[in-house]
């Protein structure tokens, strides 16, 4: 048991239930939620709520809202959001990709203080707590302003002891790298969750990450690129190497996220491509592994056991 901070405060770790790790409320840019409300349709926080009340009632219990500052969180609204629908919601600090002008003269010293800072004391003047550290690399290599983020992260997750989530290109093997990095730092690969690593079916690679102790975020469905139905059979084919507990299946989905006028027909659009919004694992894929052999104890596992592994550090 260990205790994980979500955006309404401290809960333990078995309590987690039912966790998709890899989600988001509202993916933008840093600050549209509070400065431009106007471009994220009618009443952005009242469709989040209703998208996740659904879920919940599906039986989702909890959620990592994977969104960093520059991908436009809004810790007060996503700690509103887990309120009215019921869901944990634990929150992330790091960065995402895009390194600002003003940021590339920062030190690693620097992001540690604040990243800590997140998860020790507050998001944004708040007491509500960051539960997990993430970092981005994509495709091509880790950059050498996305190195001083993975380092400062890596330190920020040897002070404070949360987990850590890798945004990562899994088709370039980029996660090969980010791991070395990390471990030039100290960190163990048994705190990391390398995350779209479903963005690839190359079972060889995955199973070197999990050789080395890392987690696996199969977060990506239905996902672009790859087919649902590949991505299902890359997860049967690691639930029968023995290693299902060390998988974090999610969606990448966000609650809201189109601006401008036609976001109530890019809406329709999405929901006619995944119909399921937060409940497509539990109800198209679950169905896919049971119709593939695998057993109830394993499927009913699947977003418990990897979730609960990786947040208490197993
Ligand atoms: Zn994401």
């Amino acid at each position: 048991m260990a205790t994980v901070n979500t955006v309404l405060g401290p809960i333990d770790s078995k309590d987690l239930g039912i966790a998709l790790m890899h989600e988001h409320v509202l993916v933008g840019f840093a600050g549209v939620y509070r400065d431009y409300p106007e471009l994220l349709g009618t009443d952005p926080l009242e469709r989040a709520v209703n998208e996740l009340k659904q879920a919940k009632e599906g039986g989702i219990d909890t959620i990592v809202d994977a969104t960093t500052t520059d991908l436009g969180r809004d810790i007060e609204m996503i700690a509103e959001a887990s309120r009215r629908s019921g869901v944990n919601i634990v929150a992330v600090s790091g960065w995402w990709l895009d390194i600002p002008m003003f940021f590339r003269g920062a030190s690693v010293e620097q992001l540690t203080e604040v990243f800590v800072r997140e998860v020790e004391e507050g998001i944004s003047g708040t007491n509500i707590k960051a539960g997990i550290l993430k970092a981005a690399s994509d495709y091509g290599e880790v950059t050498p302003q996305a190195q001083v983020v993975l380092r400062a992260v890596g330190r920020a997750h040897l002070k404070t002891g949360v987990p850590i989530m890798l945004h990562s290109y899994s088709p370039g093997q980029v996660g090969r790298q980010q791991l070395a990095i990390l471990q030039e730092e100290g960190v163990s690969p048994g705190r990391v969750k390398m995350d779209h690593s479903n963005d690839t079916t190359d079972i060889e690679y995955l199973t070197w990450l999990l050789e080395q102790g890392c987690y696996l975020g199969l977060d990506r469905y239905p996902g672009r690129g790859v087919s649902p139905r590949a991505r299902t059979n890359t997860m049967k084919a690691l639930i029968d190497a023995g290693r299902a507990d060390r998988l974090c299946p999610s969606h990448d989905r966000s609650a809201i996220s189109f601006i401008g006028p036609n976001w109530e027909q890019m809406e329709e659009e999405r929901r006619r491509y995944n119909p399921h919004g937060f409940l497509y694992i539990k109800e198209a894929v679950f169905g896919q592994l049971r119709d593939m052999g695998v057993s109830e104890d394993v499927i009913s596992g699947l977003c418990v056991r990897g979730p609960r592994n990786f947040l208490e550090g197993v």
